[in-house]
């Protein structure tokens, strides 16, 4: 006689419904495969990338590229120093401002622009190692005044929006237009500047592609037609200059990137370029890690880092692509 197996068993059942665990097997499967486990290696490599290239190019802030090679050869350590006489492996405004984002998202209540602005609001009361001018002066206008957009300003055109846009581009992974949107909202509380505003798209954009295991031609190929609108941004003949303006900032991280063979020679030569090092090698190292994946971030680099910062990226990486739309439902075009 054919033994009838109960849909629900209850979990202290001595005799596992065959039935419900292929059930429970499917489900599980179905709501996550978007996911996988080389998905969430290329997040988190992306936010521990960020802060070891906020780590490792902070000591050298503000430097040319000859006094770096007048005072360490080559810089290839995470030494600490530099002008804010940092430990070795502590991070600056550019890691901790991406945590606030990431912190905020990760709440679990969807896109929260407020929680974001509260959020930079109790980091500036902190009184954080760095922070630059044009944050400090937008953030204050949201805790005096509520300003959740900044208006625009001429000299917003600095590079402190998209150093912190990693946890955006995690959250919205899948749906470009999302992407865009967010990307410009969490920008405006401190930055309104178009330059700043396509920096944070295309840099979005070019993570998204990195994570989803796209070539560097194809990566390359999609920055063209980037640069089809915004033409200031061609990397093609690069000057060397890698001061804080946006331009600036992104032709350096693009120009080290693409001529890179590896996670370590992509950020070394970066912060090497001096100028605003933390912040190249931040958005270099979130590029690189979410390209090359975890296996390829130097351990020796990772064991030099503050663990509570490595353990809380390495989380939030994880947090934030589970409300990402691929991982709701699939990728969306913009
Ligand atoms: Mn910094
Ligand atoms: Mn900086």
């Amino acid at each position: 006689m054919e033994r009838l197996t109960p849909l629900f068993t209850s979990p202290s059942s001595p005799v596992p419904s065959p039935c419900l665990s292929r059930i429970v097997y499917c489900i599980s499967t179905c709501m996550t495969s978007a996911i996988t486990a080389e998905i969430k290696s290329r997040a988190k490599a992306a936010f521990i990338g960020l802060a070891i290239g906020d780590s490792l190019g902070a000591p050298v802030e503000f430097m040319t590229a000859s006094e770096i090679r007048a005072e360490y050869g080559i810089l290839q350590e995470i030494v600490g120093g530099g002008w804010l006489r940092l430990k070795p492996g502590q991070v600056t405004d550019d890691t901790e401002m991406s945590l606030c984002i990431a912190r905020a998202l990760a709440a679990g209540g969807g896109w929260d622009l407020k929680g974001i602005g509260d959020n930079f609001a109790a980091w500036l009361k902190s009184r954080p190692v760095d922070v630059g001018d044009t944050c400090r002066r937008g953030i204050r206008n949201y805790m005096l005044n509520g300003v959740m957009e900044t208006p625009f300003n001429q000299w917003d055109a600095g590079n402190g929006a998209v150093m912190r846009m990693l946890p955006v581009a995690l959250y919205t992974l899948g749906d470009d237009a999302l992407l865009e949107k967010c990307a410009v909202e969490q920008a405006r509380i401190t930055h309104n500047h178009p330059f700043s505003d396509a920096a944070c798209i295309f840099f979005g954009r070019l993570v998204h592609l990195a994570i989803l295991g796209y070539s560097r031609n194809r990566i390359r190929r999609e920055l063209e037609g980037l640069f089809s609108v915004s033409d200031n941004f061609r990397f093609d003949n690069y000057r060397g200059l890698a001061t804080g303006y946006v331009v600036d900032t992104m032709q350096t991280v693009m120009h080290y990137f693409f001529r890179s063979r590896d996670f370590e020679e992509c950020l070394v030569s970066t912060v090497n370029q001096g100028g605003d090092a933390d912040t190249t090698g931040a958005i270099a190292g979130a590029l690189a890690g979410a390209f090359y994946g975890m296996d390829e971030i130097p351990k020796r680099w990772i064991k030099r880092m503050d663990r509570r910062v490595i353990d809380e990226v390495s989380l939030l990486a994880e947090k934030l692509l589970t409300f990402s739309p691929l991982a709701r439902g699939g990728l969306k075009a913009g």
